[in-house]
């Protein structure tokens, strides 16, 4: 790996073309949340400011600490692809990107750092930091529309999806972006930290076009169904921004099933304009009612949980593809979600770590806030007393069992929907419902 000497002193020039007058000779497009070339408005306006650019990439100690395995494993296959597209001129670097970022630059004569803007509450502090010491130029953003755009008539955030998503709709976004990896000439880095041995990432474009021109259409019809598997899988890539959300909005029609996908992406855009609005919901209870609320800290019941040890066998069915895979059906999650907070009235955070460690899609808005929208205590909550049967969730969305058979070996052998039966539980699901409901209504009153 290189070490710091190295890059603060060599940087060659790709193309060794003259300074243009009017033009800043270098600049530096720090990548972190977007990582592609196509529909990337941060190189349009690196290019438009300087005749060349560094590619950065930062490995902040910080994040990495906290991603868990499999999304960091994806994110290093994200940057692999990257790196080649590049033609291998991404300079990688270990360390806190408020000292290395402003170092880079300065490394290359560059007094501006062209980034999308970053919406989460970590980032928006680095940043912050980062920008006392150099100029940081953005554009885009990971979302249709950047969080904090759509408001109310009088300023006020939306605290209520259907709302939100009507005014968004109707602000609309602008299309892709016109560029790839030849916008920007590209400075060769004298060195740069080798990226771990793992497969380069394959374009997300041919898994897209294929759900697009197959599933879509029914989309409406199918994606409450695991056992189908017809949702698009496009969230780790999105979590990365290895596509943009515009570029596959710009290819949806208006049928049904289009209709239903762009809704989809509305919530991803709302989630992450409630946690602009509310930093502090990441950790805590957007409704602060709740912190009132009894809760247990049963540490055996949570491990039975996070083994997809349950005895529920949808739930179990969920917990044990996100140990595999790294990912697992929205449905599911709904139901595992509802199973830890009111059948085993854990804290929902304990879940949402949980799920951050493990899933390759983590992402800071949709997690915490698809956990806080299940344990009801979030913005758009399911109200409290309606608390999800993990059995008859499993009949209706799983109707063959084929999902739990997919996932619990030792039930291979039930056949048909009777594989939904709980077998010795942990937990007697219409006791702790009632347990439950009347924690909650102890709180209401
Ligand atoms: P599709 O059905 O194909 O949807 C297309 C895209 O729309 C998704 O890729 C995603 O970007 C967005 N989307 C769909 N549903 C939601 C939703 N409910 N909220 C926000 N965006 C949505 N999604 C994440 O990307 N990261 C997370 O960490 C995450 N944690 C979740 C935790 C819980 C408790 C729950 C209930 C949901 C969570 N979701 C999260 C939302 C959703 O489950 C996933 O986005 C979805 O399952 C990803 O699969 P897909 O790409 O095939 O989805």
């Amino acid at each position: 790996t290189g070490g710091r000497g190295g890059w603060l002193s060599v940087v060659q020039c790709a193309s060794g073309a003259p300074r243009v007058p009017g033009v800043d000779s270098s600049t530096v497009v720090w990548f972190r949340r977007d990582l592609r070339v196509d529909d990337h408005p941060a190189l349009l306006a690196a290019a438009e400011r300087a005749k060349n650019g560094l590619a950065l990439y930062v490995l902040d100690p910080r994040l990495l600490s906290v991603a868990g395995q499999p999304r960091v494993r994806f994110m290093f296959r994200c940057l692999r692809a990257l790196d080649a597209k590049l033609g291998g001129r991404l300079m990688v670097v270990s360390g806190d990107p408020v000292d290395v970022v402003p170092e880079v630059a300065r490394s290359v004569g560059a007094s501006t750092v062209h980034v999308s803007a970053d919406a989460g509450p970590y980032g928006r502090e680095r940043d912050a930091a980062v920008e006392r010491k150099v100029e940081l130029v953005r554009a885009g953003s990971p979302y249709a529309v950047t969080p904090g755009r759509v408001v109310k008539p009088d300023g006020t955030p939306y605290r209520v999806f259907t709302p939100f998503s009507k005014v968004w709709r109707e602000h609309g976004w602008r299309k892709p972006a016109d560029t790839d990896e030849s916008t920007v000439d590209w400075l060769e880095p004298a060195e740069s930290e080798e990226l771990p041995d793992v497969e380069p990432l394959a374009d997300f474009y041919p898994e897209w076009e294929k759900f697009r021109d197959e599933r879509l259409p029914d989309y409406d019809r199918d994606r409450n169904r695991p056992d189908l598997d017809r949702t698009s899988r496009m969230s780790a890539y999105l979590r990365w921004g290895v596509v943009h959300p515009r570029t596959l909005l710009a290819e949806l029609g208006d049928d049904e099933g289009a209709r239903a996908y762009r809704n989809e992406l509305a919530w991803r855009d709302f989630y992450a304009d409630v946690l602009w609005h509310h930093p502090e919901s990441a950790r805590q209870n957007l409704d602060r009612k709740f912190d009132a609320m009894e809760l247990d800290h049963d540490r055996e019941r949570f491990e039975a949980w996070c083994a997809g040890k349950t005895g529920y066998p949808f739930v179990d069915a969920g917990m044990r593809q996100l140990l595999a895979e790294g990912w697992m059906h929205n449905r599911v999650r709904m139901v595992v979600a509802s199973f830890l907070v009111k059948d085993l009235h854990l804290p929902w955070w304990w879940g949402a770590r949980h799920f951050m460690k493990h899933l390759v899609d983590g992402d800071l808005a949709s997690n915490q806030h698809g956990w806080q929208w299940a344990a009801g205590t979030g913005t758009d909550a399911a109200p409290y007393f309606r608390v999800f049967n993990p059995v008859t969730q499993g009949e209706k969305f799983d109707p063959d069992g084929e999902y739990v058979r997919r996932y619990v070996p030792e039930l291979r052998d039930v056949k048909g929907r009777a594989v939904h039966k709980p077998h010795d539980p942990i937990v007697d699901h219409a006791h702790e419902r009632e347990v439950a409901l009347a924690r909650y209504a102890a709180i209401k009153s």
